[in-house]
């Protein structure tokens, strides 16, 4: 059995669906932070069959105890965490508490019970503003903010504990930027109040929950003047889980840490284009100011997924688009 913790979030529900129809039994948990029960009830709906899932905080002993004393579980998940990079600069203890205490809680539950395999959410934030895109594992680690340091702290604690005790088998998976939904439209990305992130900004404004969007700079050293990210549809993500969960359930008693992007550039121009052509409606939009700690661009090099994982992405943009739409259509406010 996989513990997913984090598991009712965006990723880990499309996660799910991924690990169970690839015949994984999976365990959520969860402490409904940043997300619903109601998403629980649509996975349950995706799959047609009952999910385990444990309301609990990856902060407590008891909690992380009980789910590995009433489960089996042959390895874990680690999602749970705070991800809004802007309020994690202004609340860092509470980054700090969430994202690398929970995750030391976490670990002396698994050594405790003997269970030694994790896959670990961490991001490209890692990487900061990076000197070249494709950006490659071996790039310089220097993240920019609070959030991205979170990130970084896990990933050395999990490098010395597998120095420490090299049975353990660890998959840090570094995420570029997942947008998209299932494409029943049944889950999706549902950020509470003000989207940070451009996908859901957009899917709000073609949905009529905002008036336009704003996009944070018009003059970078890019195609179109506009950021450009390697956007990868949640579903490839998710695939990405279920081949690195089958790694580590291999116990090749390393730490493997790959991009999973499609290492493909997209402006944010683009991503309204391929938005529009997907709602067949036009997405107001104005050129604001650059917003503060942005990078003008940044795509990963998933070429190393590849080789270790036999995974890569398959999904377009306008697949990304299309979902993300069919979710926002269908659930204009979101999961509530
Ligand atoms: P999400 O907020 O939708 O999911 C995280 C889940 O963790 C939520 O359901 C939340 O309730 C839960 N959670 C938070 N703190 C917890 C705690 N102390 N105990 C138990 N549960 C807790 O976010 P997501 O987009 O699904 O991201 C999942 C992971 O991937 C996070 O660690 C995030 O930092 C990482 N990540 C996300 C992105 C992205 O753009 N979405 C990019 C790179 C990395
Ligand atoms: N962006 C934008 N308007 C928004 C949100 C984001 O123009 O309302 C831009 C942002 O400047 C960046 C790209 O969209 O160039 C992706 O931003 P997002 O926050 O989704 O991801 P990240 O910055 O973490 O890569």
């Amino acid at each position: 059995m996989i513990l997913l913790t984090g598991g009712a979030g965006y990723i880990g529900l499309h996660s799910a669906v991924a690990l169970i129809e690839a015949g994984h039994e999976v365990v959520l948990f969860d402490n409904f932070s940043n997300s619903k029960p109601e998403g629980v009830r649509r996975l349950v709906k995706i799959v047609g069959r009952e999910v385990a899932c444990v309301e609990g905080d990856v902060r407590s002993a008891s909690d992380m105890a009980a789910v590995f004393a009433r489960y089996s579980i042959d390895a874990v998940i680690h999602f749970a965490g705070l991800k809004a990079v802007g309020e994690s600069v202004e609340q860092p203890l509470r980054y700090y508490d969430n994202n690398v205490a929970g995750t030391l809680v976490l670990l002396a539950a698994m050594q405790q019970a003997g269970v030694r395999r994790i896959v670990f959410s961490s991001s490209a934030t890692v990487y900061g503003a990076p000197d070249f895109s494709p950006i490659p594992e071996s790039a310089a680690l220097r993240p920019a903010n609070t959030y991205g340091r979170t990130k970084l702290m896990v990933e050395e604690i999990l490098r010395d504990l597998h120095a420490s005790a090299p049975d353990w088998s660890v998959a840090l998976l570094r995420y570029f930027n997942p947008v998209g939904a299932h494409s029943s439209g049944q889950i999706g990305e549902d950020p509470s109040g003000i989207p940070n992130n451009l996908m859901p900004f957009v899917a709000q404004v073609a949905v009529g929950r905002r008036a336009e969007l704003n996009v944070f700079g018009g003059d970078y050293p890019t195609p179109d003047g506009t950021g450009v990210r390697d956007y990868i549809h949640v579903m490839d993500l998710a695939d990405g889980h279920r081949a690195a969960v089958d790694r580590v359930l291999g116990d090749p008693r390393d730490v493997l840490t790959v991009n999973l992007g499609t290492g493909v550039g997209y402006s944010v121009l683009d991503l309204v284009r391929a938005f529009e052509r997907a709602c067949c409606r036009p997405i107001p939009y104005r050129i604001a100011l650059r917003r503060p700690g942005d990078v003008p661009a940044s795509w990963g090099d998933p070429s190393l997924a590849g080789q270790q994982l036999q995974w890569t992405a398959r999904r377009s943009l306008d697949d990304m688009c299309r979902d993300s739409w069919n979710w926002q259509k269908q659930n204009p406010d979101g999961f509530a």
